[in-house]
């Protein structure tokens, strides 16, 4: 398994999942809340944020059936569903969904954010639908 590179921008986030939680960057100057990890606001060009729990809540803005395993990590995976959701923080976050839901997914669908352990050093988050 090819291993996603950790920045200095991102290392919190790494060591957040693996404790259980996913922390998002609040930038100190204007309050935007941004996902992925990077140095600046994209809205006021700050460098001074803060990292600040998500709830975990979000809903459903697009998805996926992946059929193809674009990279031999997630070979054993296909086909599963890759989802893109609007975290209530108001950031979006792409992931897999942990399990095919008992009804089919819709937007505004309510989904909750899980951590599947890969490895020691590795946790990624993942949908559940609620
Ligand atoms: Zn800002």
């Amino acid at each position: 398994m090819i291993y996603p590179s950790v920045s200095i921008e991102s290392k919190a986030y790494w060591t957040g999942l693996t404790n259980g939680e996913l922390l998002l960057q609040e930038c100190t100057d204007c309050g935007t809340i941004r996902h992925y990890p990077r140095p600046m606001c994209d809205n006021c060009y700050s460098f001074g944020h803060r990292w600040i729990k998500a709830s975990g809540d979000a809903l459903v803005y697009a998805w996926t059936e992946c059929h193809h395993a674009f990279h031999p990590s997630f070979a054993e995976l296909t086909p599963y569903t890759l989802v893109t959701a609007t975290l209530k923080e108001g950031p979006r976050l792409m992931a897999p969904l942990a399990q095919p839901p008992k009804r089919d997914l819709y937007l505004g669908m309510k989904l909750k954010i899980e951590f599947n352990q890969v490895s020691s050093d590795l946790t990624l988050p993942i949908f559940k639908a609620t």
